[in-house]
Parts: structure tokens; C-alpha cells; sequence
């Protein structure tokens, strides 16, 4: 059976290392060459001696590597990479600049090709749902991109799919990124986003490496939430809330909420009202995020004054509300577009 080192973590490249009888500061070697040496095969990884490789060979040992498709360059600097996987199925992530001082890099990754959760407001969840994305496959997105444009400050699963729907090579992911023989980036700077499966939040406060939580939330209440967010009829608002409380009390870490602003829905002073009550009793940051139009879907953005207002009544909660103004919306790269190129329209 083959395996795909890249997957590994470095405490699974150990264990390999060790069940092939070699030395143990070799995995420091194999972990770091294919992380941040570019890597793209065993014999890549010169360090090792020439029998080692072939023991790891024989044993079944390879290493993936993602296909740059195609590069997509927004006037406002943002940045698309279109992947292909190696069995040919295609996916994107996006990196996001801000330029001047403290310039910073973000990066959004995908880790399912496609998406379950069938968001209404959302273009991934109008592609066909494929599979899982690997842990390798996953972290390669990274190193790929880190090698193109260099470091990185940032690391979002915001992109296509639902992290916890893909829990394992999600976390495996985690830790492979954040290792400091690796990428080392920090977990104060990986941020996994999901729309609220409480059993994966709840499996997620027990890890040892703790990302940053955000909450797909985009609605104040259930009736509404129902009609834009699926999941919602499994797990009502209620339990969410629940289920953050005690994630909160495990962790003391805070939450951020990403609130999509559609036009006419949920963008009312009332929702606003609602929301300040809804996440009264959690430690919580609220992103704004103005609505990004994509084919197939009639909703429409709220206005820039309606946005504002909305943001002060959060504001003189107490509640510290940033408003993500559009970026990459020329290339399809917007927050809800990945995979909005597939559609027609
Ligand atoms: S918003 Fe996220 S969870 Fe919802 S369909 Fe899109 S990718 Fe999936």
C-alpha cells in the first residue's frame, strides 16, 4: 500500500522513521525538506543516505504534489491559485495582501473539493460535492503558495468546504503547518472556520494545538438562519450558543462571528439588536462581510450606510466589529465565490 509522506505529521514521520530503524533526527530531515525545502520527492530529501530513501520507498512511501493550474492577479493585489489534485479534481485558494506598513499576508485555504452544507449564499455550495481534501493536499496549498510569493503571516480555512466536515486531515493539517520544523506558523495566526457543526467544535476545544474559531453565523435568529444555512435545522441556534459557552469556558479563547450582509435579509437594525443579544454571554468579534454576488443567486449586498449602522449598534455594545470590504471580486476570489468560475451564469 502506498502513503503519502506529506500527509504526515512530524510525530507520525517519527514514528515511521523509527519503525524503519533509523535514526531519529532523521525526521527532522524529512519533515523540514518537504515543508520548507520544496521537496517533491524522496530523493528530494538529500540528507538521508541513499539506503534510507530506498527502505522508504520500498516500504511504500511517496509524496503528492499539487499542479499550479492557472494564477489569477485582482487589481487590489489579491491573489487566486486555481489547484489541480492528482486525480484531476480542481480547487482554489486565495491570498490576501495588505500592503503599507505592517504589511501583512493571509491566506485562505480549501480542504474539501465542493462542500455538503449547501449555504444558499454561498458558490461552493453550488458545485458538486467531491471529497475530502487530504492533509497533504491541504498543506500543500501552503507551501506552494508560500514558495510563489513568499511568507506568509496568516492561515484561514475559509475557503471551499466545511473544515469540521473533514475533521481529521484538517487538524493533521493544523499541525503540519504549525510545527516549527515546518511552515511554524503560530496557532494565534490559523484560523478554522466552520458553520457550526457542534460536535467538531466540541472535539476541536479538547486538542492540544487550538486555531483560532470562527462562526459562520449570517443570521440572528433560526427562522432566518434555516433559510440561508442548512445545517442550521440540525443544529438550531440554541445548541450552538451552548456549545460556544463551553468551548469558551475550556479554551478562554475569543470567537469570532462572520456575518454576511445581504440586501433587505438580515441587515436590519432589529438583526443587529438580535445579534448583540444572541452573543451577550460570549467573549466575541463580529466580521461584517459585504455580500459578494455570484451566479445563480439573486441576493444582493446591503448598502455601505446600512452596513455602518449596523456595525455601531454592535460597536456601542461592546462588541468589536470589523467590516470586510470586498476584495478579489474581480477574479472570483471574493469570500463566498470559490468555485463561482465552474458555474454558468
Ligand atoms: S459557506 Fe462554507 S460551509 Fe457554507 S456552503 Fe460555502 S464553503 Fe460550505
Amino acid at each position: 500500500m502506498s502513503t503519502d509522506l506529506k500527509a504526515k505529521t512530524f510525530e507520525q514521520i517519527e514514528q515511521i522513521v523509527s519503525e524503519l530503524g533509523g535514526k531519529a533526527y532523521l525526521a527532522k530531515y524529512i519533515f523540514s525538506f518537504i515543508h520548507t525545502q520544496n521537496a517533491h520527492s524522496i530523493d528530494d530529501i538529500t540528507p538521508l543516505s541513499k539506503d534510507f530513501r530506498k527502505n522508504l520507498k520500498d516500504a511504500g512511501f511517496y509524496m503528492s504534489r499539487l499542479k499550479t493550474v492557472e494564477k489569477f492577479i485582482d487589481p487590489d493585489g489579491t491573489i487566486k491559485y486555481l489547484f489541480e489534485l492528482p486525480d484531476g479534481i480542481r480547487i482554489e485558494s486565495v491570498l490576501l495582501s495588505n500592503d503599507g506598513p505592517g504589511s501583512r499576508k493571509t491566506l485562505c485555504i480549501s480542504c474539501q473539493a465542493g462542500c455538503r452544507m449547501g449555504c444558499d449564499f454561498c458558490a461552493t455550495a453550488k458545485i458538486r460535492f467531491t471529497r475530502n481534501l487530504t492533509a497533504a493536499e491541504i498543506a500543500d496549498q501552503v507551501n506552494i503558495i508560500c514558495e510563489d510569493s513568499g511568507k506568509i503571516n496568516n492561515v484561514v480555512y475559509m475557503g471551499m468546504g466545511e473544515p469540521l466536515d473533514n475533521y481529521d486531515n484538517v487538524i493533521d493539517s493544523v499541525k503540519i503547518i504549525n510545527h516549527h520544523a515546518g511552515k511554524f506558523i503560530g496557532q494565534r495566526h490559523i484560523t478554522v472556520s466552520t458553520c457550526g457543526i457542534t460536535e467538531g467544535i466540541d472535539r476541536l476545544s479538547e486538542e492540544t494545538i487550538l486555531p483560532r474559531l470562527a462562526i459562520s453565523l449570517h443570521a440572528s435568529n433560526d427562522q432566518l438562519r434555516k433559510k440561508l444555512m442548512p445545517i442550521a435545522n440540525k443544529y438550531p441556534l440554541k445548541e450552538l450558543l451552548n456549545c460556544l459557552k463551553a468551548y469558551q469556558l475550556k479554551t478562554k479563547k475569543r470567537i469570532t462571528f462572520e456575518y454576511c450582509m445581504i440586501k433587505h435579509l438580515n441587515d436590519t437594525p432589529t438583526h443587529a439588536k438580535e445579534l448583540v443579544k444572541l452573543l451577550s454571554e460570549l467573549k466575541a468579534s463580529v466580521n461584517l462581510i459585504e455580500y459578494n454576488i455570484h451566479p445563480n443567486c439573486d441576493l444582493r449586498p446591503s448598502d455601505k450606510i446600512i452596513i455602518q449602522k449596523f456595525q455601531d449598534i454592535l460597536m456601542k455594545s461592546g462588541i468589536e466589529t470589523v467590516i470586510r470590504f470586498k476584495r478579489g471580486q474581480k477574479i472570483k476570489a471574493a469570500c463566498g465565490q470559490l468555485g463561482a468560475t465552474w458555474l454558468k451564469g
